[in-house]
């Protein structure tokens, strides 16, 4: 696998921010993960009647974990990119109760 660095010199467009190519599969494929637990969890989230804020990614040890509040009632979700045996992808009150509002 070719680092993208290696390239950097020949190539005039900046590819940071390019989804193609190989070099940054691991990258792309953790970005997945997490944005499907996202989408996943707004779906329940919004089934239940609330209104959640945009989701604040945090880069952990253990990946990126992620969390949102209700607008209206400030449940909150949270979503694991890499959950411990005992825990679960998606948690939280917003997922578990119906909103206040
Ligand atoms: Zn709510």
């Amino acid at each position: 696998m070719q680092r993208y660095t290696a390239r950097r010199g020949k190539c005039s467009m900046h590819g940071d921010n390019v989804a193609s190519g190989n070099n940054s599969n691991m990258e792309v494929k953790t970005m997945t993960k997490i944005n499907r637990l996202r989408i996943e969890a707004l779906e329940s989230c919004n089934w239940r009647g609330h209104d959640m804020k945009r989701f604040s990614i945090t880069q952990t040890h253990q990946g990126k974990v992620g969390e949102s509040e209700c607008k209206k009632c400030k449940m909150l979700v949270h979503i694991l990119d890499k959950p411990y045996p005992n825990e679960i992808e998606i948690g939280g009150e917003a997922v578990a109760l119906n909103c206040f509002d």
